[in-house]
């Protein structure tokens, strides 16, 4: 009897557990063509320091995408451009200084906040000191007051000294509470039972006041905008991002810069001490109003008995405009590149399709993801499905930095959770293993997630990403970690050849509910992308 029971509970559970054991002769292969002949660091340096900055758009941008598809075609993968849109008008900048031409000389580190204006050639003036525009009053405060003039905006930053390392790796410790289910009530909140969850219509009043905003500094016409460096902006590291909009529609927005806080502390003591002080800008930017729509690169690795069914990786490949992209994400896209390549030349038996997408318009809202979602597997906003929606059989995305994989977000689908361990299995020695129940946020898995497709993000080492490189001019090529790029090669190259050769497809969650798209939410993922 008891013979009978065990026979029974192991013919149970065998089938699963053979079905997810990698195939360890080919995860061996697959190591060592990432560790012995990776191509990352070539992708790294071509898509950085070749090809520069990928502002949605940019002539840079499409140049990349293209040199992305011949890339591929020289791996003998083939390749297109996917078109999507509306984006609005490209943007790039061709020239950018900045002095203090008085009380003495010195350069001043920054750059052009994206889709603003140039200066006509080089500009100086002595320059004034306003409040943050924040309300109507405060618009009508400086209405006429400083056209022609050189204006800083906000007060200084104050720097406080940091004794924390600028780079870390996550400790055990941390990688044990990612482990840890979110409490279940931090959603609910402190109120009244029955009381809404938030007050509507909190949103639009600050989306109506920043179209006022942008009106207003299109009419006012200061020579220059000036401001300090957000957030952790120090030590020459200045965090950048857009202060115009892409939209044709909209007026073209005054020439903004941003510099490093060490440089607008100064010239504001200088201001406030009544020393008389001169700065100069040259400032060259251009507007791209002919090719309003934007592209997508896709590749593919045909498949073989159940070809019609397709796993699908994708990175980023835009980027801001301060430093190269390199963390965010060069990195990412450099990935998968790699990833197709190894899969290629270990010319692997797949019984999918494996296909590779490559986003434009990340850093605007997810929106090259979204619209490749929308157009081939689903619309998040009424929840009608397209036909290939059954047959995507899972979907994962590079977009953390250049952090080596410490495990994965299960996005809340708790059958992934056996699946993901097994086949972590071979990489526990590489630091990799973690699963959390968690979601994560602000990359491209949230559209395939967003319409009920298994779309996962690794958990990632920060490295430097939150503290120097993420939308920083020090994102640059010597801030990634090739050995964690390759450590990422080889785990993502494994994921996929599982994913392709699994008898199921990943299993899903049940379908979201239609979520409606209004100006407020603005989307139906978040509205900035990672
Ligand atoms: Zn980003």
């Amino acid at each position: 009897m008891f013979f009978i029971v065990c026979l029974a509970v192991l013919m149970a559970i065998a089938p699963v557990r053979a079905q997810e054991h990698p195939d360890l002769a080919v995860i061996h292969q697959i190591k060592q063509e990432a560790f012995e002949n990776s191509k990352v660091m070539d992708n790294m340096f071509y898509l950085t320091d070749v090809n520069g900055p990928r502002l949605t758009n940019s002539p840079a941008f499409f140049e990349a995408a293209d040199w992305v598809v011949k890339r591929l075609g020289e791996w003998g993968i083939p390749a297109h451009l996917e078109k999507w849109g509306p984006f609005g008008r490209g943007w790039a900048y061709t020239h950018f200084s900045a002095s203090l031409l008085a009380p003495q000389y010195a350069p001043l580190i920054g750059y052009p906040q994206a889709w603003t204006a140039g200066t006509n050639g080089a500009v100086s003036g002595e320059p004034m000191i306003i409040e943050r525009l924040e309300n109507d009053a405060d618009l009508d405060k400086y209405r006429g007051k400083f056209k022609g003039r050189i204006v800083l905006v906000g007060e200084p930053r104050e720097l406080k000294l940091s004794l924390d390392p600028m780079g870390r790796r996550y400790t055990d410790a941390e990688l044990a509470d990612l482990t840890v289910a979110p409490d279940p009530g931090a959603n609910f909140g402190f109120r009244r039972p029955g009381a809404p969850a938030r007050p509507p219509g909190g949103g639009e009043a600050a989306r109506q006041f920043q179209i006022k905003l942008r009106k207003y500094m299109a009419d006012e016409q200061p020579l220059v905008v000036v401001q300090a460096g957000p957030g952790r902006s120090e030590d020459g590291t200045v965090f950048g991002g857009a202060a115009g909009s892409r939209e044709l529609k909209d007026p073209i927005a005054p020439p903004t810069v941003v510099l490093t806080p060490e440089n607008y502390n100064r010239i504001f003591r200088l201001i406030e001490s009544k020393t008389t002080v001169k700065l100069e800008f040259d400032i060259q930017t251009r507007f791209y109003d002919d090719r309003t729509d934007s592209v997508n690169v896709i590749g593919e690795i045909e498949g073989g008995r159940k070809k019609d069914e397709i796993v699908m990786i994708g990175a980023h490949l835009d980027s801001w405009q301060g430093g190269t992209g390199a963390t965010d994400n060069a990195a990412g896209s450099s990935v998968m590149l790699e990833v197709m390549r190894i899969l290629k030349t270990l010319n692997l038996k797949m019984d999918r399709t494996v296909r590779l997408a490559l986003w434009s318009g990340e850093e605007e809202g997810l929106l090259g993801s979204r619209a490749y979602v929308k157009e081939h597997f689903g619309d998040p906003d009424t929840m009608k499905l397209g036909p290939e929606h059954a047959k995507l059989a899972g979907y994962f995305n590079v977009d953390n930095g250049t952090g080596r994989i410490r495990g994965v977000y299960l996005q809340g689908n708790e059958m992934m959770r056996p699946i993901f361990e097994s086949w972590f299995a071979p990489f526990k020695d590489l630091g990799a293993g973690t699963s959390s129940i968690r979601n994560t946020g602000g990359t491209d898995h949230l559209s395939f997630d967003g319409v009920g497709l298994p779309g996962f993000q690794f958990i990632q080492d920060p490295i430097e990403y939150n503290t120097l490189t993420h939308h920083s001019n020090m994102d640059v090529y010597d801030h990634v970690e090739r050995g964690d790029l390759m450590q990422i090669s080889a785990i993502v190259a494994s994921f996929v050849y599982n994913t392709a050769n699994r008898d199921e497809m990943l299993p899903r969650k049940p379908l979201p509910k239609p979520r409606p798209r209004t100006p407020e939410n603005g989307a139906a993922a978040p509205a900035s992308g990672n």
